[in-house]
């Protein structure tokens, strides 16, 4: 069986002992991710805080008797963790306490991003490639691509396919059709309440998504909101944020850019912005709709329509990227130093 396996790919994951990483560790390991034919290697990262549930992880994994799995490595320094990887899932990221401000957010784990991606600069495989899921995510993201200026910029994202999967769940239930009938559904900009979930590209059984819901005040004014809130809602019900969904939004990620696109449809993804045709400032990693041929790249799909609604809706996103930007220039080299001017408190989706 082993004859026909492909060459171990190495999977470097941080937040390794958290909530999200719990369900999606397993299903990196089970195959239903690359595929059955693709042996990993797990190198997860911890901290002195979680070494020792770390280790618990480590042996969970081994009573799992995976075929597939070939390794698991762990260790706190991210210069040893990130070694030849292929591939980082940036999951770890401190929670906002009590009181702290969204900019206090940004700089503590913006600082965080930093140190990663200097190491993913010097010791990850020359390809690897990186999805940011510690928020604030995007921004976090555009800090890690500042600071490994040896590798690709396109190949960091961020993930927004959470965002995606819930937006095509609420259009499914208004249709009162199943969800493998929505297709084309990009959540544009950031991975925040600003996020503009995109109805007017959607479709739902091949027909245009406000053809099929033909009530456009939910679509404005209920649906946006209704996904951008799900998080909070679903911690208001649960008591805790959304893991296991975002492990499977992860996991979905990840098979967009192996299995090519389907033609017709797209799968949204944060990404550095630097000559999309949209005109979105070129130095953000904004969510946009992507295809791939399955190679493990993506390219951005440049005919979306946009009305006048969503460019009102996208540069709305777009500036609350612009002064997030702002507000973390003390950590990407060479950067003018502009004024944080972040007052607001911008919940993000899945956050307490
Ligand atoms: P957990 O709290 O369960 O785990 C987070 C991990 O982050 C911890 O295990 C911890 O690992 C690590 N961490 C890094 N720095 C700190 C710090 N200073 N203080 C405390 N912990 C730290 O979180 P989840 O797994 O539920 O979520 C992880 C991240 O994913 C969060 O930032 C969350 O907001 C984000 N998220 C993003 C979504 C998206 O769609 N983009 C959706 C849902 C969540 P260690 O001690 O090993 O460093």
């Amino acid at each position: 069986m082993t004859s026909s396996w492909k060459k171990t790919m190495k999977i470097a994951v941080t937040g390794a002992a958290g909530q999200i990483s719990n369900h999606l560790l397993f299903m990196l390991a089970s195959g239903e991710v690359f595929g059955r034919n693709q042996p990993i290697s797990l190198q997860l990262l911890g901290s002195e805080r979680s070494r020792e549930a770390l280790e618990g992880v480590a042996m969970e994994l081994e009573d799992s008797l995976y075929p597939l799995l070939a390794s698991v490595k762990l260790g706190i320094d991210p210069h040893k963790v990130f070694e030849d990887a292929d591939w980082a899932l940036l999951i770890g990221a401190k929670p906002r306490g009590p009181g702290m401000e969204r900019k206090d957010l940004l700089d503590i784990n913006g600082q965080i991003f930093v140190e990663q991606a200097k190491a993913l600069n010097e010791v990850a495989s020359r390809d690897c490639k990186m999805l940011v899921v510690g928020n604030p995510c995007n921004t976090n993201a555009l800090i890690g691509l500042h600071n490994s200026p040896d590798l690709p910029a396109r190949n960091w994202h961020a993930l927004t396919r959470l965002d995606e999967n819930r937006a095509k769940c609420q259009l499914a239930l208004k249709a009162g059709k199943f969800y493998t009938s929505v297709t084309n559904v990009c959540v544009w900009g950031n991975h925040s309440t600003t996020q503009v979930p995109d109805f007017l590209n959607a479709k739902i059984a091949g027909k245009r998504a406000s053809n099929v819901i033909r009530d456009s005040q939910w679509l404005k004014e209920e649906f946006t909101p209704k996904v951008a809130n799900r998080g909070g809602a679903l911690i208001k019900k649960w008591g805790r944020s959304s893991a296991a969904s975002t492990a499977v939004s992860i996991a979905d990620h990840l098979r967009s850019l192996y299995v090519p696109t389907p033609a017709g449809d797209c799968f949204s993804t944060a990404v550095y912005a630097k000559g999309n045709p949209y005109g979105v400032d070129e130095d953000l990693i904004f969510s946009m709709p992507c295809r791939s041929n399955g190679d493990g790249d993506y390219e951005i799909i440049d005919d979306f329509v946009i009305d006048d609604w969503l460019a009102a809706k996208l540069k709305e996103s777009e500036d609350e990227l612009l002064k997030e930007r702002d507000c973390v220039g003390h950590l990407i080299p060479g950067a003018e130093r502009a004024v944080c001017a972040i007052v607001e408190d911008t919940m993000l989706p899945g956050e307490n």
